[in-house]
């Protein structure tokens, strides 16, 4: 039997939240990744607040699979790359802005396609979670400057800070 129109757009819902949801599980490995190396580096603040960044992309993921169970659909398991590894501090924040930046661009156009396809629920959700991965870049890029400007001053004043949330 043919999909009825409705269907065909609910479906392209679906695939658009799960799309964004890969990410958010992509997000989440990358972070923890980086927020043990930090915390092995003795960058105590550094890991603190990635850990923090990355328990946000914990809750982003599950707002996504909520809205997707919402829409009878299955949430992916898959994140949409691999988590890079190893990474130096000085490599960290610079990834990390251009991976928030790339997500804010990528979810005002699955926004775009919710609202297109007459969701305005999921349009909202991708409203208040863009404003989190705002926030996000927003520190990400912060310190990658601070580090670009100030470099071991900077790092030193981090070095040895409490860890601990
Ligand atoms: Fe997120
Ligand atoms: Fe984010």
């Amino acid at each position: 039997m043919a999909q009825t129109a409705r269907e065909t757009r609910k479906k392209k819902v679906i695939e658009t939240l799960n799309k964004a949801r890969s990410m958010e599980l992509q997000a989440i490995h990358q972070y923890m990744n980086q927020h043990y190396n930090l915390d092995n580096s003795d960058y105590g603040d550094l890991a603190l607040k990635m850990k923090l960044i990355a328990i946000d992309e914990m809750r982003h993921s599950e707002m996504f699979a909520e809205r997707i169970k919402e829409l009878d659909g299955e949430p992916t398991t898959e994140p949409a790359e691999k988590s890079v590894k190893g990474q130096k501090v000085e490599i960290v924040f610079p990834f990390d802005a251009k991976l928030e930046d790339d997500t804010i661009d990528q979810y005002n156009q699955f926004l775009a396609i919710c609202r297109d396809n007459g969701d305005s629920i999921s349009a909202k959700l991708f409203e208040t979670i863009i404003d989190e991965e705002q926030i996000h870049f927003t520190y990400f890029g912060n310190v990658a400057q601070h580090i670009a400007d100030l470099g071991t001053t900077y790092l030193a004043q981090k070095a040895g800070t409490p860890s601990a949330t």
